[in-house]
C-alpha cells in the first residue's frame, strides 16, 4: 500500500488547481499490480475539470488495464476526504464493492473503508445488460 499512497502524494503535488487550490491526488493498483495515479484538472471553465481519481482511472484503462483492486485518495488538509460521488460512480465501473480505498492526508493512511461503503447503490453495468 506504501507505494500506492507514495504515488498519491506525487499527484497531489502535481494537481493543476489554480482556481480552488484544492490539490487532490489519486492512485490506483490494476489487476497485474501496476499502480496508476492522477491529479485533479481544473479548468477556467469549472464544469470541465477533472477530478484526481477520474484522471487516475484514465492513466489505467489507457495503459489497457481494465480493473481497480485498490485505490488511495490523498487531500491536502487534516480533513480526511473521500471520492465524489461521480469518482465513485467512475470506480464502481472497474472496482468491486469491497475494494479498499485508503483515504489519506499528506502523513499519510488515515481511513480504509471500502467502496461498497461509500457508494452502496451504485448503478453498474448489470443494470444495462
Ligand atoms: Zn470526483
Amino acid at each position: 500500500m506504501d507505494d500506492l499512497v507514495k504515488l498519491a502524494r506525487t499527484m497531489m503535488v502535481r494537481a493543476h488547481a489554480p482556481y480552488s487550490k484544492f490539490h487532490v491526488g489519486a492512485a490506483v493498483r490494476d489487476e497485474d499490480g501496476g499502480i496508476h495515479g492522477g491529479c485533479n484538472v481544473e479548468n477556467s471553465a469549472y464544469p470541465e475539470g477533472m477530478c484526481a481519481e477520474a484522471s487516475a482511472i484514465a492513466a489505467l484503462v489507457a495503459s489497457g488495464k481494465r480493473r481497480v483492486l485498490e485505490c488511495a485518495v490523498i487531500g491536502p488538509g487534516p480533513e480526511v476526504i473521500t471520492p465524489c460521488g461521480g469518482c465513485c460512480q467512475k470506480l464502481s465501473e472497474f472496482a468491486a464493492p469491497e475494494t479498499k480505498v485508503h483515504l489519506c492526508g499528506p502523513d499519510g493512511v488515515h481511513r480504509t473503508v471500502t467502496l461498497g461503503s461509500l457508494f452502496p447503490t451504485a448503478f453498474g453495468p448489470r443494470h444495462i445488460a
